[in-house]
């Protein structure tokens, strides 16, 4: 039974004696115990932090810069036990997994470019013998508080950029898989980062709360489920911080008559059911605008009922369970939800076999199959709430009109996608739809580490999304410098208003 602790100014820490359990979803069995951090412990982490900041931020941006890409070096080499740690506790796929180390590496790689980010404009001769120039400086401490569903890439939209720009970090990952945080904390140490500048609490609400409070801690990004996010955003703003939180989705496709419905039903399979449907860019309501909708029903359960669904560690498995023994019971809730609301199980996650085990719903292990529910009607609960699981919805639309209303008049801007062969329908979509990030014939558009990743309405509260350029913006403060070396001539007292001169 492994004992996941806190990493706290260069090193493994105990704290307070509370912890929880940690399963291993594919058995269902206890695979250890993850500790909880009281106040005391978070204020341990923040002392160490604030104590590291200085002498970070005054480390030149050129040896910021090796530091980097040493962790990058070291990251790669160790993708293999990031995948498998994850897959241990998270039960997605290892193929996946790996897939996540590599898009959170992407933006360490920016992050290495950050003597180039933080280059800011000079103008000479604003006025006469007057030059401004703008500097971009480190917060100081930031914390980082994460989801289950990406316990290596989440982490790693904020803090390579949050390092990179100087500022020290403290990392509050989710408590349902830990395990990935501490082997980045161990990667970091061997990268040559100073203790301190990198920490983890391990937590629950405690945590959370006294980050939120803590006066020493000047920013925090946040990515997990819409109820939360706004509280942290409220709350931590409320306590003069700066706050950019990533809320929950659901995303919905857009399938033109014209579209190729064979990629049409590849892209919404690997999009509605890759990571067991845990993923905050998922696809799942597919709304197919008339005629196609029967027979892209036929091709989406082709294709459904031949997916391999097993252990995250068996290379066959396309498909692993869900996180924990309640988080797949409400998601099967929908199921039985669904017929109440008018909707067709078409295809049964319940009765799914499960390589190695039985059928899903009597096998040990949190297992739930791909599940497709047609005729969903609009509006329902099955439609518009998140289910966070392998569920995927089909809506039947009219016109491009309807389904864009049905997008627009959701709570949630994540992502969206629309598949068609018209490149005026697609231009048009891009240009009308109310969403953050929106694939055209691409189901899962993330964007890359150097544009910014975030969504709109209740998917993000704060304005500054993640990564890229925003990141950079987030994670620092601009100042603007009006400098005049004088000369005999300066002019003497002037109590008039500054213009150029
Ligand atoms: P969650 O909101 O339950 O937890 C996120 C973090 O908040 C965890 O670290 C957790 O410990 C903490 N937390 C939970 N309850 C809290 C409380 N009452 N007070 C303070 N802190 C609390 O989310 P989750 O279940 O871990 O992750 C899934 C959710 O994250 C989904 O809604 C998904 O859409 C969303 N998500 C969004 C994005 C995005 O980019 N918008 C990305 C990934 C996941």
């Amino acid at each position: 039974m492994k004992a996941v602790k806190h990493w706290i100014d260069g090193a493994l820490t105990d704290g307070d004696p509370r912890t929880s359990e940690i399963f291993n979803p594919a058995t269902g069995e206890v695979s250890g115990t993850v500790a909880l951090a009281s106040v005391a412990d978070v204020d341990a982490a923040v002392a160490a932090a604030a104590a590291a900041f200085p002498g970070w931020r005054d480390t030149s941006l050129v040896k910021r810069a090796q530091v980097l890409f040493k962790f990058r070096e070291l990251m790669y080499a160790h993708r293999d036990e990031m995948a498998a740690l994850i897959s241990a506790e998270h039960g997605k796929v290892h193929g996946d997994a790996l897939g996540e180390v590599a898009r959170g590496l992407e933006v360490v790689e920016f992050a290495c470019g950050i003597p180039h980010l933080l280059k800011g404009g000079f103008s000479e001769g604003v006025s006469t013998r007057v030059d401004s120039y703008s500097i971009r400086q480190p917060l100081g401490v930031v914390a980082g508080i994460t989801p289950f569903n990406f316990p290596a890439m989440v982490p790693m939209w904020m803090y390579p950029i949050a390092i990179a720009c100087g500022n020290a970090f403290i990392l509050k990952p989710s408590e349902k898989d830990p395990s990935a945080s501490l082997l980045m904390a161990r990667l970091w140490k061997e990268a040559g980062l100073p203790d301190g500048v990198f920490n983890v609490v391990q937590g629950d609400k405690v945590a959370v709360d006294r980050l939120l409070e803590h006066p020493d801690v000047r920013g925090v990004s946040f990515v997990g489920s819409t109820p939360i996010a706004r509280y942290v955003y409220e709350t931590g703003t409320a306590h003069g911080k700066r706050v950019q939180a990533l809320g929950g989705a659901k995303n919905h496709m857009l399938v033109l008559p014209d579209a190729d419905l064979d990629l049409v039903a590849d892209s919404a399979v690997s999009a509605g059911f890759g990571s067991a449907g845990e993923r905050c860019m998922a696809i799942s309501v597919v709304l197919a605008v008339d005629p196609v909708g029967d027979e892209l029903v036929q091709k989406i359960v082709e294709r459904v009922e031949r997916l391999t669904v097993g252990p995250g560690d068996d290379p066959a498995s396309e498909m692993g369970p869900l996180v924990t023994g309640p988080h797949r019971d409400k998601v099967a809730s929908y199921l039985d939800l669904a017929v109440e609301e008018g909707a067709k199980v078409v295809v049964d996650g319940r009765e799914t076999a499960v390589k190695g085990g039985g059928k899903a719903s009597e096998t040990p292990g949190f297992w739930l199959g791909p599940t497709v529910l047609d005729q969903v009607k609009p509006g329902t609960r099955v439609h518009t709430e998140e289910i966070f699981g392998p569920v995927l919805s089909i809506v039947r639309v009219s016109s491009y009109e309807e389904g864009l209303e049905i997008i627009n008049g959701g709570e949630f801007g994540n992502g969206t996608a629309v598949f068609t062969n018209d490149g005026g329908a697609a231009r048009r979509f891009q240009n009308e739809v109310e969403v953050g990030m929106i694939g055209v014939n691409v189901p899962i558009p993330v964007p890359m580490a150097f544009y910014s990743f975030g969504g709109w309405k209740a998917s993000l509260f704060g304005d500054t999304h993640v990564h890229g350029t925003e990141g950079v913006h987030f994670y620092t403060r601009g100042k603007v410098i009006t400098s005049r070396w004088l000369d005999p001539s300066h002019g003497g007292v002037n109590l008039g208003f500054p213009t150029n001169k």
